[in-house]
């Protein structure tokens, strides 16, 4: 599909770009029955500490299963939802979702862990933003600490006085924040240390050959004894192979995500591998 690419990033035929605009405008038709058709769900990933090999969250992953197209993954969606507002009721949906699952699970007897929810530009500088947050905590009766938001760089840059007046109103709420795909936005350094915010996940595209690439070993290095040295925690993102969660754990990556240790799960799967995590606890006791 011509939007794998990212949608700024076609330069092509006529009929390309019609086709593109057709596509575009087929997923926005039908993503505002999306959340009423109840087509939207979550899948979410284990996080799992390097030091005492325990899960310590998950990140939930939006997914629609739309009746006649099957699974569309969140690049295809997400730009078309911000574009058209729609990512406003839809990430109202996320946020309550990933709280009401998390706080089930709890309450069906399994460790506590955090969900970790991603926000978008929009989200973020919705005024209300807070309001909703603890509206959502109170309502689901879930520990604020058992939620984690991942922003990105560039929307605290666009606003930097509001961004840290929002991080540090959601602090006193008690969730926890994260600084998504860091490494591949316009941040400022000299911010972080004015941001309240708890972890930095480097991005994927640096694990990703970090094997074979001076650079990607540096930046993984530097961001991390950045982290480090801000007393932040470090989560590297889409380690696959046991090569790259050496190396990351050699470089003292505190967090790691990806497929090596699972996939997104759907909630049945969620709850099989935390069952499965539980007995290999008490296995290991
Ligand atoms: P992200 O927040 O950086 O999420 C991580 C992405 O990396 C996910 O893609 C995940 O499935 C993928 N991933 C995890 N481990 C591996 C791995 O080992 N290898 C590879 N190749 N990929 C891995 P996904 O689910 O397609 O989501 C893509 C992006 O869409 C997310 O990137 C996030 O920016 C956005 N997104 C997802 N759900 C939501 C949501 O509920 N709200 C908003 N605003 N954005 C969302
Ligand atoms: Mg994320
Ligand atoms: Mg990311
Ligand atoms: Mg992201």
């Amino acid at each position: 599909v011509a939007k794998k690419k990212g949608r700024n990033q076609y330069e092509m035929s006529n009929a390309d770009i019609s086709a593109g605009g057709f596509e575009k405008l087929l997923i926005e038709n039908n993503l505002r029955r999306a959340l009423e058709n109840d087509e939207l769900s979550l899948y979410f990933q284990p996080q799992v500490n390097l030091k005492s090999n325990r899960i310590m969250s998950m990140e939930a992953l939006l997914r629609w299963k739309h009746p006649d197209l099957g699974m569309i993954l969140p690049g295809e969606f997400i730009p078309i939802a911000e574009e058209t507002g729609l990512i406003l009721p839809i990430g109202d949906w996320v946020i309550r979702t990933a709280c009401h699952k998390m706080k089930e699970w709890q309450d069906d007897g399994y460790p506590p862990i955090r969900v970790a929810v991603n926000l978008s530009a929009g989200q973020f500088l919705q005024n209300d933003l807070v309001e909703k947050i603890r509206n959502v905590l109170t309502e689901v009766s879930l520990d604020p600490t058992y939620l984690e938001l991942e922003i990105t760089e560039n929307m605290v840059m666009q606003d930097v006085h509001k961004a840290i007046d929002v991080l540090q109103q959601l602090k006193e709420l008690g969730v926890w924040i994260s600084i998504d795909d860091f490494g591949t936005g316009y941040s400022s350094l000299n911010y972080l240390k004015d941001f309240p915010v708890d972890t930095l996940k480097i991005d994927r595209s640096f694990i990703y050959d970090i094997d074979k690439n001076p650079s990607s070993v540096a930046l993984t290095k530097a961001i991390t004894t950045l982290a480090h040295d801000l007393k932040l925690k470090v989560i590297a993102e889409g380690v696959e192979n046991y090569k790259q969660l050496s190396m990351v754990k050699q470089f003292s990556c505190d967090v790691v995500q990806g497929y090596y240790f699972s996939q997104p799960l759907s909630y049945d799967h969620v709850v099989r591998y935390l069952n499965e995590y539980q007995s290999s606890k008490v296995n290991n006791a």
